[in-house]
């Protein structure tokens, strides 16, 4: 029988509990997911206070740990490394539109190179806000900074917000200009950043709607808030159900379709101007090692790396296509979505 409760954003008496999952991590709590049929929302239940949910983040999550600060882009001689030096270029100035030192020029090579740009975009590993020319960007919850590193060498004036203490301490050890605290305590200036990045973020922030209103307020007119949310509407989540690894309660707050973002956004004072499903083989099944220890109970760690495409060669070659059919009918695992602030 359907289980009803009242919504807590609009207050429909018929919001209805699509799922009972069990904590992933301690496994000793369940949570329930609650759908609007009304304002479309999909919620966690309940929601756990921002003075509680610290004790949910163990020490290893994984956008905690200290990173390899080798350059983006490697001064090797190997043939390799030189090779994915081009293809790395060719990606940053053909689909981002970053400016790069000693790129290829040639009419014939600079058309091989869109071509190269275009079939390789999904596969370097990160997908990259736009370049602005000396651009000040926030990345929000950067966790030890990853992305705000490679930012850094590629030309940004960049800043971020960690709650995590530990997180935030590595980032600060490698150099980079980060706050110890949530956005809305970070006290920016109006007007002040070109782009503000939430890279699988916003999912976790309990309060959705203020961090929406406190990034209009700090981009300048025009400035771009790009987003990267798993997807609700993923074939991976409607074969895997309550199993899921993006539901991830009670991380995750909130649960996005590419609908429910665009028009939360337009809500906000957003025009969407982008919306990207990407084709990533990371992207079409990043719950298969999560599942792979639920349905062993842990019992063989080691053969979970032959589910994971950044461990298994062959599996990503067999999901490179599977991830380029997904793009197109929009059933990627998660969706990027850049909207501008209206002017
Ligand atoms: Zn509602």
């Amino acid at each position: 029988m359907k289980k009803y409760i009242t919504c807590k954003y609009c207050n429909d008496p018929k919001t209805v509990i699509i799922h009972r999952i069990k904590e992933r991590v301690f496994k000793n709590e369940y949570f329930e997911i609650a759908k609007c049929p009304s304002c479309g929302i999909i919620y966690t239940c309940p929601q756990i206070s921002k003075d509680e949910i610290g004790k949910y983040y163990t020490g290893d999550y994984y956008s905690y740990q200290p990173f390899d600060t080798s350059s983006f882009i490697s001064n090797s001689k190997s043939f390799k490394k030189k090779l994915t030096n081009l293809l790395k270029k060719a990606v940053l100035k053909e689909i981002y539109g970053y400016n790069v030192t000693d790129y290829p020029q040639t009419p014939i090579i600079k058309p091989l190179l869109k071509f190269i740009a275009i079939i390789f975009q999904h596969q370097i590993g990160y997908y990259l806000p736009p370049f602005v020319g000396n651009g000040r960007v926030l990345d929000v919850g950067c966790g030890s900074g990853t992305l705000l590193y490679k930012l850094k060498e590629l030309g940004f004036d960049t800043h971020g917000v960690e709650p995590s203490q530990k997180a935030s301490e590595w980032s600060k050890e490698v150099g980079l200009n980060i706050k110890s605290c949530d956005l809305n305590e970070a006290k920016y200036p109006d007007n002040y950043f070109d782009i503000v990045n939430y890279s699988h973020v916003l999912e976790h922030l309990p309060d959705l709607f203020e961090n929406l209103n406190e990034t209009k307020r700090i981009l300048k007119k025009g400035g771009l808030i790009t987003i990267d949310v798993p997807n609700v509407s993923s074939l991976e989540r409607i074969i895997l159900g309550k199993y899921w690894l993006g539901w991830d309660p009670p991380r995750h707050y909130f649960h996005f379709t590419p609908e429910f973002l665009k028009n939360t956004l337009r809500k906000h004072g957003f025009n969407v101007v982008k919306e990207l499903y990407p084709a990533d083989p990371r992207k079409v099944i990043p719950t298969a090692p999560y599942l792979w220890d639920y349905l062993t109970k842990c019992k063989y760690p080691k053969l979970r790396k032959y589910f994971d495409p950044d461990k298994n060669t062959v599996l990503r070659l067999i999901l490179i296509p599977i991830g380029y059919v997904l793009a197109f009918f929009k059933q990627t695992a998660s969706i990027i979505i850049w909207a501008e602030v209206k002017k």
